[in-house]
Protein backbone atom coordinates (compact mmCIF):
# COMPACT_ATOMS: atom_id res chain seq x y z
CA UNK A 1 0.00 0.00 0.00
CA UNK A 2 1.15 2.95 -0.98
CA UNK A 3 0.27 5.15 2.76
CA UNK A 4 1.73 8.74 1.73
CA UNK A 5 -0.50 8.52 -1.75
CA UNK A 6 -3.78 7.92 0.37
CA UNK A 7 -3.31 10.47 2.42
CA UNK A 8 -2.75 12.92 -0.19
CA UNK A 9 -5.59 11.78 -1.77
CA UNK A 10 -8.28 11.89 1.48
CA UNK A 11 -6.45 15.82 1.86
CA UNK A 12 -7.32 16.77 -1.43
CA UNK A 13 -10.76 15.25 -0.96
CA UNK A 14 -11.20 17.70 2.03
CA UNK A 15 -9.32 20.57 -0.05
CA UNK A 16 -11.73 19.98 -2.73
CA UNK A 17 -15.18 19.88 -0.45
CA UNK A 18 -13.80 23.20 1.21
CA UNK A 19 -13.83 21.30 4.27
CA UNK A 20 -9.98 21.36 5.02
CA UNK A 21 -9.54 22.94 7.97
CA UNK A 22 -6.99 25.46 8.56
CA UNK A 23 -5.67 26.44 11.92
CA UNK A 24 -4.70 29.83 12.93
CA UNK A 25 -1.22 30.29 14.88
CA UNK A 26 -2.08 32.25 18.04
CA UNK A 27 -0.14 33.39 21.09
CA UNK A 28 -2.99 34.30 23.62
CA UNK A 29 -1.88 36.88 26.23
CA UNK A 30 -2.50 36.44 29.21
CA UNK A 31 -3.91 39.95 30.71
CA UNK A 32 -4.87 41.31 27.38
CA UNK A 33 -7.44 38.39 26.49
CA UNK A 34 -9.57 38.54 24.24
CA UNK A 35 -6.24 40.33 22.07
CA UNK A 36 -3.91 37.69 21.17
CA UNK A 37 -0.47 37.68 18.82
CA UNK A 38 -1.71 36.14 15.58
CA UNK A 39 1.91 34.55 13.64
CA UNK A 40 0.89 35.06 10.01
CA UNK A 41 4.09 34.85 7.12
CA UNK A 42 6.97 35.03 9.62
CA UNK A 43 5.35 38.46 10.77
CA UNK A 44 2.77 39.06 14.06
CA UNK A 45 -0.26 40.80 14.34
CA UNK A 46 -2.78 41.18 16.79
CA UNK A 47 -6.14 39.89 16.31
CA UNK A 48 -9.16 40.35 18.62
CA UNK A 49 -10.35 36.57 18.96
CA UNK A 50 -14.29 36.36 19.10
CA UNK A 51 -14.98 32.70 19.32
CA UNK A 52 -12.93 31.39 22.19
CA UNK A 53 -14.95 29.23 24.61
CA UNK A 54 -13.07 30.34 27.37
CA UNK A 55 -16.04 32.18 27.95
CA UNK A 56 -15.28 34.63 30.44
CA UNK A 57 -11.51 35.02 30.36
CA UNK A 58 -10.71 33.22 33.55
CA UNK A 59 -7.66 31.64 31.68
CA UNK A 60 -6.09 34.66 32.38
CA UNK A 61 -7.54 35.28 36.13
CA UNK A 62 -4.85 36.07 38.25
CA UNK A 63 -6.62 34.11 40.83
CA UNK A 64 -6.21 31.11 38.66
CA UNK A 65 -3.33 32.02 37.80
CA UNK A 66 -1.53 32.53 40.96
CA UNK A 67 -2.68 29.30 42.14
CA UNK A 68 -1.53 27.24 38.66
CA UNK A 69 2.23 29.30 39.69
CA UNK A 70 2.01 27.82 43.65
CA UNK A 71 0.69 24.23 42.93
CA UNK A 72 3.52 24.18 40.10
CA UNK A 73 5.96 25.10 42.33
CA UNK A 74 4.90 23.33 45.07
CA UNK A 75 4.48 19.90 43.15
CA UNK A 76 6.37 20.12 40.05
CA UNK A 77 4.89 19.83 36.36
CA UNK A 78 2.92 16.40 36.36
CA UNK A 79 1.18 14.34 38.39
CA UNK A 80 3.79 11.18 37.94
CA UNK A 81 0.97 8.21 37.03
CA UNK A 82 -2.36 7.39 36.66
CA UNK A 83 -4.37 7.91 39.73
CA UNK A 84 -4.18 4.69 40.94
CA UNK A 85 -0.08 4.00 40.63
CA UNK A 86 0.82 7.25 42.75
CA UNK A 87 -1.10 9.83 40.16
CA UNK A 88 -3.59 10.99 42.60
CA UNK A 89 -2.79 14.71 44.03
CA UNK A 90 -4.23 16.06 47.20
CA UNK A 91 -5.46 19.01 44.28
CA UNK A 92 -7.58 16.44 42.25
CA UNK A 93 -9.41 15.62 45.84
CA UNK A 94 -10.13 18.81 46.81
CA UNK A 95 -11.28 19.48 43.15
CA UNK A 96 -13.77 16.48 43.23
CA UNK A 97 -15.21 17.57 46.66
CA UNK A 98 -15.38 21.28 44.76
CA UNK A 99 -16.96 19.78 41.94
CA UNK A 100 -19.35 17.63 43.67
CA UNK A 101 -20.88 20.49 45.80
CA UNK A 102 -21.01 22.72 42.85
CA UNK A 103 -23.42 20.44 41.31
CA UNK A 104 -25.11 19.22 44.50
CA UNK A 105 -23.81 15.48 44.29
CA UNK A 106 -22.13 12.55 46.56
CA UNK A 107 -19.40 12.75 44.30
CA UNK A 108 -17.05 13.74 41.19
CA UNK A 109 -14.98 11.96 39.01
CA UNK A 110 -12.08 13.77 37.59
CA UNK A 111 -10.95 13.07 33.69
CA UNK A 112 -8.10 14.43 31.07
CA UNK A 113 -11.15 15.87 29.32
CA UNK A 114 -14.70 16.48 28.73
CA UNK A 115 -14.22 14.31 25.77
CA UNK A 116 -12.83 12.09 27.21
CA UNK A 117 -15.49 11.97 30.45
CA UNK A 118 -18.58 11.81 28.27
CA UNK A 119 -16.96 8.85 26.23
CA UNK A 120 -15.51 7.09 29.08
CA UNK A 121 -18.59 7.36 31.43
CA UNK A 122 -21.12 6.43 28.33
CA UNK A 123 -19.28 3.55 27.72
CA UNK A 124 -18.50 2.26 30.73
CA UNK A 125 -22.17 2.32 31.83
CA UNK A 126 -23.51 1.11 28.38
CA UNK A 127 -21.09 -1.73 28.32
CA UNK A 128 -21.55 -3.36 32.21
CA UNK A 129 -25.45 -2.23 32.68
CA UNK A 130 -26.90 -5.76 31.84
CA UNK A 131 -29.26 -5.43 28.64
CA UNK A 132 -29.14 -1.14 28.47
CA UNK A 133 -30.79 0.69 25.78
CA UNK A 134 -28.89 4.34 25.33
CA UNK A 135 -31.42 7.17 23.78
CA UNK A 136 -29.07 9.41 22.49
CA UNK A 137 -30.08 13.54 21.08
CA UNK A 138 -29.97 14.05 17.92
CA UNK A 139 -27.62 17.14 18.30
CA UNK A 140 -25.25 15.35 20.84
CA UNK A 141 -21.34 15.94 20.65
CA UNK A 142 -19.37 13.67 18.98
CA UNK A 143 -17.65 12.71 22.79
CA UNK A 144 -21.14 11.00 23.61
CA UNK A 145 -21.77 9.34 20.21
CA UNK A 146 -18.47 7.46 20.46
CA UNK A 147 -18.73 6.64 24.16
CA UNK A 148 -22.28 5.11 23.23
CA UNK A 149 -20.59 3.64 20.15
CA UNK A 150 -18.21 2.02 22.08
CA UNK A 151 -20.52 0.63 25.19
CA UNK A 152 -22.22 -2.00 22.09
CA UNK A 153 -25.31 -0.86 23.44
CA UNK A 154 -28.38 -0.99 21.90
CA UNK A 155 -28.63 2.94 20.83
CA UNK A 156 -31.66 5.00 19.93
CA UNK A 157 -31.39 8.83 18.78
CA UNK A 158 -34.33 11.15 19.62
CA UNK A 159 -35.62 14.39 17.83
CA UNK A 160 -33.53 16.79 18.97
CA UNK A 161 -35.15 18.66 22.22
CA UNK A 162 -38.30 16.66 21.26
CA UNK A 163 -39.97 15.46 24.40
CA UNK A 164 -42.73 13.58 22.61
CA UNK A 165 -40.46 11.56 20.29
CA UNK A 166 -38.22 10.65 23.51
CA UNK A 167 -41.25 9.59 25.30
CA UNK A 168 -42.30 7.48 22.58
CA UNK A 169 -39.50 5.92 21.72
CA UNK A 170 -38.90 5.17 25.51
CA UNK A 171 -42.75 2.96 25.19
CA UNK A 172 -41.39 0.63 23.41
CA UNK A 173 -39.35 -0.87 25.91
CA UNK A 174 -40.63 -2.40 29.06
CA UNK A 175 -39.80 -1.49 32.70
CA UNK A 176 -36.88 -4.17 32.53
CA UNK A 177 -34.69 -2.32 29.97
CA UNK A 178 -32.12 -0.36 31.53
CA UNK A 179 -32.77 2.67 30.04
CA UNK A 180 -30.02 6.23 29.82
CA UNK A 181 -30.96 9.06 28.11
CA UNK A 182 -28.29 11.51 27.12
CA UNK A 183 -28.35 14.70 26.46
CA UNK A 184 -26.97 18.92 26.76
CA UNK A 185 -28.29 21.69 28.22
CA UNK A 186 -26.97 24.55 26.04
CA UNK A 187 -26.53 22.59 22.43
CA UNK A 188 -22.83 24.83 20.95
CA UNK A 189 -23.54 25.15 17.66
CA UNK A 190 -27.18 26.78 17.59
CA UNK A 191 -27.33 27.78 21.12
CA UNK A 192 -30.38 26.28 22.13
CA UNK A 193 -31.18 24.72 25.74
CA UNK A 194 -32.99 21.46 26.31
CA UNK A 195 -36.48 21.71 28.09
CA UNK A 196 -34.49 19.69 30.48
CA UNK A 197 -37.48 19.76 33.42
CA UNK A 198 -39.83 17.67 30.25
CA UNK A 199 -37.51 15.58 29.89
CA UNK A 200 -36.58 14.61 33.32
CA UNK A 201 -40.39 13.86 33.82
CA UNK A 202 -40.28 11.59 30.79
CA UNK A 203 -37.32 9.87 32.36
CA UNK A 204 -39.00 9.50 35.72
CA UNK A 205 -42.03 7.98 33.90
CA UNK A 206 -39.74 5.87 32.13
CA UNK A 207 -37.32 4.95 35.10
CA UNK A 208 -34.66 6.15 32.95
CA UNK A 209 -31.57 7.28 33.92
CA UNK A 210 -30.44 10.79 32.94
CA UNK A 211 -27.33 11.69 31.11
CA UNK A 212 -26.79 15.73 30.69
CA UNK A 213 -23.66 17.36 29.54
CA UNK A 214 -23.59 20.97 30.65
CA UNK A 215 -20.08 21.59 28.96
CA UNK A 216 -21.67 24.93 27.52
CA UNK A 217 -23.17 25.38 30.50
CA UNK A 218 -21.09 25.18 33.57
CA UNK A 219 -19.31 28.13 34.84
CA UNK A 220 -22.06 30.55 33.30
CA UNK A 221 -25.47 29.56 34.47
CA UNK A 222 -26.69 29.30 37.75
CA UNK A 223 -26.37 31.49 40.94
CA UNK A 224 -22.80 29.36 41.62
CA UNK A 225 -22.37 28.95 37.68
CA UNK A 226 -23.33 25.07 38.29
CA UNK A 227 -25.15 24.99 34.90
CA UNK A 228 -28.81 25.43 33.23
CA UNK A 229 -30.04 22.50 35.82
CA UNK A 230 -29.05 24.50 39.12
CA UNK A 231 -30.43 27.97 36.97
CA UNK A 232 -34.15 25.62 36.72
CA UNK A 233 -33.67 24.11 40.28
CA UNK A 234 -33.01 21.00 38.78
CA UNK A 235 -30.02 19.38 39.43
CA UNK A 236 -30.62 16.61 42.53
CA UNK A 237 -33.34 15.02 39.64
CA UNK A 238 -30.67 14.48 37.09
CA UNK A 239 -28.80 11.25 37.27
CA UNK A 240 -25.35 12.52 35.95
CA UNK A 241 -23.70 15.91 35.17
CA UNK A 242 -20.80 15.97 32.94
CA UNK A 243 -18.77 19.09 32.45
CA UNK A 244 -15.39 20.30 31.29
CA UNK A 245 -12.48 22.52 33.01
CA UNK A 246 -11.47 23.74 29.91
CA UNK A 247 -13.83 26.29 28.48
CA UNK A 248 -15.89 28.81 30.88
CA UNK A 249 -13.54 27.67 34.18
CA UNK A 250 -10.20 28.25 31.46
CA UNK A 251 -8.41 25.59 31.98
CA UNK A 252 -8.68 21.99 30.84
CA UNK A 253 -9.81 18.82 32.43
CA UNK A 254 -13.49 16.91 32.46
CA UNK A 255 -15.78 15.37 35.38
CA UNK A 256 -19.08 13.21 36.11
CA UNK A 257 -20.75 14.25 39.01
CA UNK A 258 -22.95 11.81 41.18
CA UNK A 259 -23.76 9.23 43.34
CA UNK A 260 -20.98 8.06 45.58
CA UNK A 261 -21.87 4.72 43.89
CA UNK A 262 -22.05 6.00 40.55
CA UNK A 263 -19.07 7.68 40.83
CA UNK A 264 -17.31 4.88 42.31
CA UNK A 265 -18.16 2.65 39.43
CA UNK A 266 -17.20 3.99 36.85
CA UNK A 267 -13.71 4.97 38.93
CA UNK A 268 -13.48 0.81 38.92
CA UNK A 269 -14.07 0.16 35.62
CA UNK A 270 -13.81 2.77 33.36
CA UNK A 271 -10.63 2.05 31.10
CA UNK A 272 -10.78 5.55 30.25
CA UNK A 273 -9.89 6.47 33.83
CA UNK A 274 -8.00 3.79 35.07
CA UNK A 275 -5.08 3.52 32.37
CA UNK A 276 -4.15 7.20 31.60
CA UNK A 277 -2.34 9.83 33.69
CA UNK A 278 -3.88 12.18 35.68
CA UNK A 279 -4.32 15.78 35.26
CA UNK A 280 -1.07 17.69 36.48
CA UNK A 281 -1.85 18.83 40.20
CA UNK A 282 -1.31 22.60 39.08
CA UNK A 283 -4.62 22.38 36.04
CA UNK A 284 -6.08 21.35 38.98
CA UNK A 285 -5.04 23.80 41.74
CA UNK A 286 -6.20 26.21 38.97
CA UNK A 287 -9.92 24.76 37.75
CA UNK A 288 -10.33 24.24 42.37
CA UNK A 289 -9.51 28.40 42.33
CA UNK A 290 -11.52 29.32 38.92
CA UNK A 291 -14.86 27.16 40.41
CA UNK A 292 -14.72 28.71 43.59
CA UNK A 293 -14.15 31.89 42.30
CA UNK A 294 -17.11 31.68 39.74
CA UNK A 295 -19.35 30.11 42.47
CA UNK A 296 -19.23 33.54 44.47
CA UNK A 297 -19.12 35.73 42.37
CA UNK A 298 -22.02 36.71 39.80
CA UNK A 299 -19.95 39.58 38.18
CA UNK A 300 -18.91 37.87 34.93
CA UNK A 301 -21.87 35.86 34.55
CA UNK A 302 -23.77 39.24 34.56
CA UNK A 303 -21.15 41.18 32.31
CA UNK A 304 -21.30 37.90 29.82
CA UNK A 305 -24.95 38.12 29.45
CA UNK A 306 -24.57 42.04 29.05
CA UNK A 307 -22.23 41.81 26.02
CA UNK A 308 -24.34 38.84 24.20
CA UNK A 309 -27.21 41.40 24.57
CA UNK A 310 -25.27 44.01 23.08
CA UNK A 311 -23.72 42.07 20.25
CA UNK A 312 -27.01 40.82 19.00
CA UNK A 313 -28.59 44.28 19.28
CA UNK A 314 -26.69 45.62 17.08
CA UNK A 315 -26.36 43.02 14.59
CA UNK A 316 -30.50 42.72 14.44
CA UNK A 317 -30.27 46.64 13.88
CA UNK A 318 -28.44 46.34 11.09
CA UNK A 319 -30.07 43.02 9.92
CA UNK A 320 -26.95 40.71 10.15
CA UNK A 321 -28.74 37.38 10.04
CA UNK A 322 -28.68 35.62 13.29
CA UNK A 323 -29.95 32.51 14.57
CA UNK A 324 -31.96 33.27 17.84
CA UNK A 325 -31.69 31.22 20.54
CA UNK A 326 -31.23 32.05 24.60
CA UNK A 327 -27.91 31.59 25.56
CA UNK A 328 -24.71 33.07 24.63
CA UNK A 329 -23.84 31.52 21.53
CA UNK A 330 -24.27 34.18 18.58
CA UNK A 331 -24.34 32.03 15.15
CA UNK A 332 -24.03 35.06 12.82
CA UNK A 333 -25.95 32.61 9.48
CA UNK A 334 -23.67 32.96 6.20
CA UNK A 335 -25.48 29.37 4.44
CA UNK A 336 -22.38 28.76 1.73
CA UNK A 337 -19.13 27.10 3.02
CA UNK A 338 -16.81 29.23 0.57
CA UNK A 339 -18.57 32.45 1.47
CA UNK A 340 -18.56 31.32 5.29
CA UNK A 341 -14.43 30.79 4.61
CA UNK A 342 -13.65 33.97 2.63
CA UNK A 343 -15.79 36.17 5.66
CA UNK A 344 -13.54 34.60 7.90
CA UNK A 345 -10.06 34.98 6.07
CA UNK A 346 -11.33 38.92 5.59
CA UNK A 347 -12.31 39.47 8.68
CA UNK A 348 -8.88 37.91 10.14
CA UNK A 349 -6.67 39.40 7.33
CA UNK A 350 -8.17 43.02 7.05
CA UNK A 351 -9.96 43.56 10.24
CA UNK A 352 -8.07 41.78 13.05
CA UNK A 353 -11.06 39.66 13.36
CA UNK A 354 -10.57 35.98 14.67
CA UNK A 355 -13.94 34.18 14.16
CA UNK A 356 -14.00 30.40 12.85
CA UNK A 357 -15.95 29.34 10.05
CA UNK A 358 -18.20 26.62 11.30
CA UNK A 359 -19.08 24.39 8.03
CA UNK A 360 -20.04 20.76 7.12
CA UNK A 361 -20.41 18.56 8.59
CA UNK A 362 -20.05 20.38 12.26
CA UNK A 363 -23.24 22.22 11.09
CA UNK A 364 -25.64 20.82 8.45
CA UNK A 365 -24.97 22.17 4.42
CA UNK A 366 -26.57 25.58 4.04
CA UNK A 367 -26.43 26.86 7.76
CA UNK A 368 -22.69 27.46 7.79
CA UNK A 369 -21.94 30.59 9.96
CA UNK A 370 -19.98 32.36 11.75
CA UNK A 371 -20.15 31.60 15.71
CA UNK A 372 -19.61 34.34 17.88
CA UNK A 373 -19.14 34.41 21.46
CA UNK A 374 -18.94 37.22 23.36
CA UNK A 375 -16.89 37.22 26.31
CA UNK A 376 -16.79 40.25 29.54
CA UNK A 377 -13.77 41.15 28.14
CA UNK A 378 -14.74 42.88 24.89
CA UNK A 379 -15.46 46.16 24.85
CA UNK A 380 -17.89 48.45 23.42
CA UNK A 381 -15.14 49.59 20.79
CA UNK A 382 -14.69 45.98 20.04
CA UNK A 383 -18.11 45.47 19.45
CA UNK A 384 -18.25 48.29 17.07
CA UNK A 385 -15.69 47.30 15.17
CA UNK A 386 -16.84 43.69 15.06
CA UNK A 387 -19.93 44.98 13.53
CA UNK A 388 -18.43 47.70 11.35
CA UNK A 389 -16.54 45.07 9.75
CA UNK A 390 -19.90 42.37 9.34
CA UNK A 391 -21.52 45.21 7.48
CA UNK A 392 -19.03 46.00 5.53
CA UNK A 393 -18.69 42.62 4.42
CA UNK A 394 -22.13 41.55 4.30
CA UNK A 395 -22.51 44.84 1.34
CA UNK A 396 -19.12 43.66 -0.20
CA UNK A 397 -20.28 40.04 -0.57
CA UNK A 398 -23.83 41.21 -1.26
CA UNK A 399 -25.47 38.88 1.45
CA UNK A 400 -28.84 39.14 1.98
CA UNK A 401 -30.07 41.10 5.19
CA UNK A 402 -32.86 40.14 7.49
CA UNK A 403 -35.36 43.41 7.54
CA UNK A 404 -36.61 43.94 10.75
C1 LIG B 1 -16.23 20.69 23.90
C2 LIG B 1 -17.31 19.68 24.25
C3 LIG B 1 -17.01 18.53 24.97
C4 LIG B 1 -15.60 18.11 25.26
O1 LIG B 1 -15.05 18.87 26.26
P1 LIG B 1 -13.45 19.06 26.26
O2 LIG B 1 -13.15 19.40 27.66
O3 LIG B 1 -13.16 20.16 25.28
O4 LIG B 1 -12.85 17.78 25.81
C5 LIG B 1 -18.05 17.73 25.41
N1 LIG B 1 -19.34 18.03 25.13
C6 LIG B 1 -19.65 19.12 24.38
C7 LIG B 1 -21.07 19.40 24.11
C8 LIG B 1 -18.65 19.97 23.92
O5 LIG B 1 -18.96 21.01 23.15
Amino acid sequence: MNFEAFFATKLNDLHKEGRYRVFADLERRAGSFPRATRHVGGETREVTVWCSNDYLGMGQNPKVIAAMHEALDKCGAGAGGTRNISGTNHYHVMLERELADLHGKQAALLFTSGYVSNWAALSTLGSNIPDCVILSDAGNHASMIEGIRHSKAERRIWKHNDVEDLDRILSEYGPERAKIVAFESVYSMDGDIAPIADILDVCEKHGAMSYLDEVHAVGLYGPRGGGIAEREGLMDRVTLIEGTLGKAFGVVGGYITGSAAMCDFIRSFASGFIFTTALPPHVAAGALASIQHLKQSPFERARHQDRVRRVRARLDAIGIPTMPNPSHIVPVMVGDAAKCKWLSDLLLDNYGIYVQPINYPTVPRKTERLRITPSPLHTDADIDHLVGALSDLWSQCALARQVA
